[in-house]
């Protein structure tokens, strides 16, 4: 390995270009990671990252195509041949700095964006080797290069480097309510612009979703805290505890500021609404991974929480995953219940191995019909239809029909409901201007403009739950439309 890394680099050095058959020789490196034992015994980081050996090879297979269709598939449109052409060269600093040109959060996104439907998916490399499992790991390039940032703060000559303060001020002033993903990418834009600009939470921690939903296992808290950190240094205040509509008005946030962002997020949960829904023991993903995320449940916390012993997530997104391998570290049996098969899945497929591998059970064509309690109101299983697909509904994706007849009990003591998030509705029923659709989305045009002038939104309270490159981008179209607008009316 180390010789293939010498020879390359000595080639590229001496200015040979490396042909492509080359290339797609060097082996796909794969992310190490924790063993599924030793794991599920703390919540400690699954994926360790690649070390800088691995990180080489795995640029090496970059073929730097011109086109760069991957960039295409990037909802930011980070400049992903160019960056990767600095990890080949072993600058590392000069990588992130072209990241952190067009993504904020890269430390982030390098973990949980799903590589493998965006950038990776049009990878030349996963095409010509007709295997998308083959394709260049870009995201875990990103990881890297934002990792190594962190981890060798003696590289960088001033504290934080890629991304200075913006040294122009405009003087005009955002307010962004919600600091996830959507508010955090406006707040960096506006900044560099030269905005003042400063962040409204409800929350005592900012992150919105990064902080409290996603596990410390995929997403370490001090990673986050670390983007956050890179925000302020862009000049950039944030205000926790702070409920818009509650704490202060929009109205209010109108008189002193010259624009607004509303990106308060998705996390009004769905529920099955079948009978026993009210039982004890009974939550939604949302609540569980809030109460274990930020609350610390179970790690000495302010929260209680009840030590089960058989779980059962119904769902089959990320967000099932996640509460899924929470509830397998406090010790429970846990058991996914999903409405379609595997194939239909919603879960990035790596969430869906690693839960498996930590000893989750995912039993597919099932739906609970009722959540079944003891005489203390507590639960104690679920009556369960079986299913099988039948034709395929507007999405594309077949439709689950029941079998009739054909029930199972399951014994559980807690049962958690994962199937999705409406937008949160607060905010927008404080506003009478402000235009939702039917489930409370907030309704923006072209450039994330609400209905009323100055105000813009972006990210979950948009369009629904999405991801958090999908909120990125919106951020950074809001963003861009808010300078836009501030130089056409000085
Ligand atoms: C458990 C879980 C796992 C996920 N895993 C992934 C993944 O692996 N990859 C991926 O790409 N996406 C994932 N997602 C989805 C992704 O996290 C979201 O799409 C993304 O965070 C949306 O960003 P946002 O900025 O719109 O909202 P959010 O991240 O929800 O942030 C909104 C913020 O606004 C605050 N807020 C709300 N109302 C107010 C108010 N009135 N005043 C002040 N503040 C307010 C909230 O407290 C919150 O902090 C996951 C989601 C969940 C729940």
């Amino acid at each position: 390995m180390d010789q293939l890394v010498l020879s390359f680099a000595q080639r590229a050095a001496r200015g040979e270009s490396i042909p492509v058959q080359e290339r797609l020789k060097v082996p796909a490196q794969p992310m190490p990671v924790q063993d599924p034992e030793s794991r599920i015994h703390t919540m400690s980081e699954v994926a360790l990252g690649y070390s800088e050996q691995e990180a080489r090879l795995e640029s090496l297979r970059c073929l730097g195509c011109p086109t760069a269709p991957c960039v295409a598939h990037c909802p930011v449109a980070v400049d992903i041949p160019r960056f990767i052409a600095q990890i080949q060269r072993a600058r590392y600093r000069e990588a992130l700095q072209i990241i952190t040109q067009t993504n904020a959060l890269p430390a982030i996104c390098g973990r949980v964006c799903p590589q493998e439907k965006q950038c990776q998916c049009a990878c030349t490399v996963g095409i010509a080797l007709k295997d998308p499992a083959h394709a260049v790991g870009i995201g875990r390039l990103e990881r890297f290069v934002a990792d190594w940032e962190r981890e060798h703060p003696e590289a960088v000559p001033e504290q934080r480097a890629p991304c200075e303060k913006s040294e122009k001020t405009s003087g005009k002033k955002v307010a962004v309510i919600g600091s996830g993903p959507a508010g955090l990418t406006v707040a960096a834009d506006c900044a560099r612009a030269g905005h003042a600009v400063t962040v409204f939470e409800a929350l005592p921690y900012p992150g919105g979703v990064l902080q409290y939903g996603i596990p410390e296992f995929r997403l370490p808290k001090q990673i986050v805290d670390a983007e956050l950190e890179r925000l302020r240094t862009y000049g950039v205040v944030i205000k926790t505890d702070t409920l818009i509509g509650r704490t202060f008005t929009v109205a209010e946030l109108q008189r002193t500021f010259d624009a607004l962002f509303i990106g308060t997020g998705a996390g009004l949960p769905q529920f099955l609404n079948i009978a026993g829904e009210d039982l004890v023991g009974v939550c939604s993903a949302n609540e569980y991974l809030t109460r274990v995320n930020l609350m610390k449940a179970g790690r000495g916390g302010d929260t209680p929480l009840f030590y089960s012993k058989v779980v059962t997530v119904i769902g089959g997104g990320n967000v099932a995953m996640d509460a899924a391998r929470v509830a397998r570290r406090l010790r429970a049996d846990v058991h996914i219940i999903y409405r379609r098969t595997r194939a239909e899945m919603p879960a990035r497929a790596e969430e869906i191995a690693h839960a498996e591998e930590e000893g989750i059970t995912i039993h597919f064509l099932r739906t609970p019909l009722q959540i079944i309690g003891t005489d203390h109101g507590r639960v104690s299983g679920l009556q369960l239809q079986r299913l099988r697909l039948g034709a395929a509904d507007s999405s594309g994706r077949r439709s689950p029909v029941p079998e009739s007849g054909q029930t199972d009990f399951f014994a559980c003591d807690t049962v958690i409901v994962a199937l999705g998030n409406h937008p949160n509705p607060l905010l927008a029923r404080t506003v009478s201007a402000l235009n939702t659709d039917s489930r409370g989305a907030i309704i923006v045009d072209q450039d994330q403009v609400t209905s009323i002038p100055f105000v813009f939104a972006g990210g979950d309270s948009v369009h629904g739950a999405a991801t958090v490159i999908l909120a990125m981008g919106e951020g950074r179209k809001a963003a861009a439309a808010i300078t836009q607008r501030f130089a056409a009316s000085p």
